[in-house]
């Protein structure tokens, strides 16, 4: 990088917040999509004027500029592909404003998901987003991808849950996007328009939450069956029958596999798939639910229904759901992960569908996700990497997404595009869909400094 623009940085960040040593940008490199790229620099701003500053700087040298919180995104949204400087939010990260009357807060977003949800619970609020990895992913990355976890079946994704935000421009403009009130409609809803747009049209300053009340209780369940099919046509069965849990997810037999030493009780061999269903509320509501959903489990003899008896139980079996996806690593280190999402009811299609398709094609594909929003996590494995197995795993994934979209489903859910999919964003997207959003890009970013080489294959 030329020494004179380095020097500038340096001067808006100090010389102890700007990194350029070979080992420091490698830890910059990577993400959970397990690519690199090295950047040129990477900074660490403490305020949103020294990212107003950075961001004017650049925008002048046509510099690229990759926001990034933890850096755990599926598809490369934090990788500088094209070079230049990673803008490294971990000293943004200060729960600025809890007001717990008007149940919202303000906060920066290298807050660590997790911890500002230990931290509402005090405040009897819960922040409901929860991305199997909150213990480190941040609040700025989960508004850029628009994050969902296990809870969106009834809370909502990340957009449901943020109401407002600041954002620092291409040009180093401060633009405050809606506010502090659960209605408002003069303009534009721009704040709906930043978030899922993975650091390509701003760098997120600020995030103005909305909260809930943290549910009076919750019970946690676990369905085990001995038929995949019964146990995906279930997932539409609960909903249809008035009962709306807060998280029911799914892991096929694979799944199951991997991470069966953590849960509570090993899975009997016969096992093909298990639900983990929770329900929360007030007391009797709860009670009201879960009679529901015992009464409709009697109707199904290929399922059992197993309550969690402690906490110790209920931790055991979410440490087992959060590690699917790392365990799948101990299967098989080549491993491709998409989040499509169909309707609920062509879950099973789906599922029936991924098992062809790995018989097909030689390849171990597992299944797992957020079955109540429809949201299933496909891993594609081969046993290595070479040029024809690359070549197998992206026609097998060409196939998914084809099938996908004749199930009226999406190619991502929650992971988004990065570059890893913009190659198939075609598949989903009309020419003047593709166009408008281009135009939108240009709009904030003309000089496309921001996050280049992401969402759009042309982009520069
Ligand atoms: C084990 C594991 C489990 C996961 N489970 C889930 C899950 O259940 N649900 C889910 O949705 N995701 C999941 N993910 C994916 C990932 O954690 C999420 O996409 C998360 O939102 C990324 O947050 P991050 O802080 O790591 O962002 P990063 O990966 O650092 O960045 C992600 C994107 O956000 C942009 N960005 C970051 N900060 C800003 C900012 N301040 N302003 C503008 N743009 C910014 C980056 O440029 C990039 O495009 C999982 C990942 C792993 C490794």
């Amino acid at each position: 990088m030329n020494a004179i623009i380095l020097q500038k940085i340096t001067a808006i960040v100090g010389a102890e917040f700007c990194k350029t040593d070979k080992e420091e940008l490698h830890c910059y490199s990577y993400d959970g999509s397990k690519q690199a790229f090295l950047p040129d620099a990477v900074v660490f701003p403490d305020s949103t004027a020294q990212v107003a500053a950075l961001l004017k700087l650049a925008n002048k040298h046509q510099l690229p500029v990759t926001a990034r919180g933890a850096g755990s995104g599926m598809t490369g949204g934090a990788l500088p592909v094209q070079g230049g400087l990673i803008l490294a939010c971990s000293r943004l990260n200060k729960i600025l404003e809890i007001d717990a009357e008007n149940q919202i807060a303000i906060v920066q977003p290298g807050v660590i998901t997790g911890e500002f949800q230990q931290e509402l619970q005090k405040y009897k609020l819960l922040y409901p987003p929860d991305p199997a990895s909150l213990k480190f992913c941040t609040l700025g990355g989960n508004a850029a991808e628009c994050a969902g976890g296990p809870s969106a079946i009834k809370y909502g994704v990340t957009k449901d849950s943020i109401i407002g935000l600041e954002v620092v421009l291409a040009n180093g403009d401060i633009l405050n996007t809606g506010g502090r009130t659960e209605k408002g409609v003069v303009g534009y809803d721009l704040t709906r328009l930043f978030i899922g747009s993975e650091g390509t049209l701003g760098v997120i300053t600020k995030i103005i939450t909305r909260l809930q009340p943290l549910p009076e209780c919750r019970e946690t369940f676990l369905i085990q069956s001995t038929s995949l099919q019964q146990a995906t046509q279930l997932v539409a069965r609960i909903l249809q029958n008035n009962i709306l849990p807060c998280t029911l997810e799914y892991m096929d037999k694979t799944a199951i596999h991997i991470v069966s030493d953590m849960l509570p009780t090993p899975p009997a061999d016969d096992i093909q798939a298990m639900l983990i269903l929770e329900i929360d509320g007030h007391k009797e509501h709860v009670q009201g639910q879960v009679k529901q959903l015992k009464t409709l489990l009697q109707q199904e003899p290929h399922c059992s229904l197993q309550q969690a008896a402690s906490r110790r139980e209920i931790r055991d079996i979410w440490q087992a759901r959060r590690s699917i996806s790392p365990a799948a690593y101990k299967l098989n280190p080549n491993k491709t992960s998409e989040d499509v999402v169909v309707p609920r009811t062509r879950i099973p299609e789906l599922v029936h569908f991924c098992e062809a398709l790995g018989k097909r094609r030689n390849l171990t594909i597992l299944t797992f996700g957020h079955a109540g929003d429809g949201n299933i996590h496909v891993n594609i494995m081969t046993p290595e990497q070479s040029a024809q197995n690359i070549d197998t795993v992206t026609t097998a994934k060409t196939e998914l997404f084809q099938e996908v979209l004749r199930l009226g489903g999406t190619l991502s859910g929650e992971h988004g595009v990065g570059n890893t999919k913009s190659a198939f964003i075609k598949m989903e997207l009309d020419k003047t869909s593709i166009k408008i959003m281009q135009q939108l890009k240009t709009l904030f970013d003309p000089n496309a400094i921001l996050n280049p080489g992401k969402i759009f294959p042309t982009a520069k």
